[in-house]
């Protein structure tokens, strides 16, 4: 299952559509239809794909990391950042939001300690920078260090 690597790269700001029970068939138009390129551990589907002229990346390694640093490089990616992430839920965009803005919606001893807040403008999830960014944030230091 890649969902957590999808989830990732929209936080990395890639516009990022994750699908676990449509058929190949209706993906690769989808995929078609919206200039996609298509992240699959699936070879029969990655064949697919290819025969149609879709951008394809198979994946081939197993952990998380290598396969971020094999989709980095397939992708030709130069370097990750976290300067204009999207929602890792529903792939909207996030926008700096205020902590008066949300003050309610959020708890109150992160109100205390955090400054800096991002809201979707989809879904209306709030993100702060807490120990998951940190960990991500190691993450793509060790992935840039490949590029
Ligand atoms: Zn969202």
């Amino acid at each position: 299952m890649l969902g957590t690597i999808a989830k990732k790269l929209r936080m990395l700001g890639f516009d990022t559509q994750y699908y676990n029970t449509i058929n190949d068939d209706e993906l690769i138009i989808s995929a078609k239809k919206e200039e996609r390129t298509i992240i699959t551990k699936d070879q029969m589907l990655a064949v697919k794909a290819i025969n149609q002229d879709i951008p394809t990346i198979q994946i081939l390694t197993h952990t998380e990391k290598e396969q971020m640093i094999e989709i980095a490089h397939k992708m030709s990616w130069k370097k990750l950042t976290l300067d204009n992430p999207r929602c890792s839920i529903c792939n909207g965009m996030l926008q700096k939001a205020s902590k008066q803005e949300i003050i309610g919606m959020i708890p109150p001893k992160v109100a205390e300690l955090v400054q800096e807040f991002w809201q979707c403008d989809k879904c209306s999830h709030i993100y702060w920078v807490g120990t998951h960014i940190r960990n991500l944030e190691r993450l793509i230091a060790e992935i840039n260090d490949t590029l």
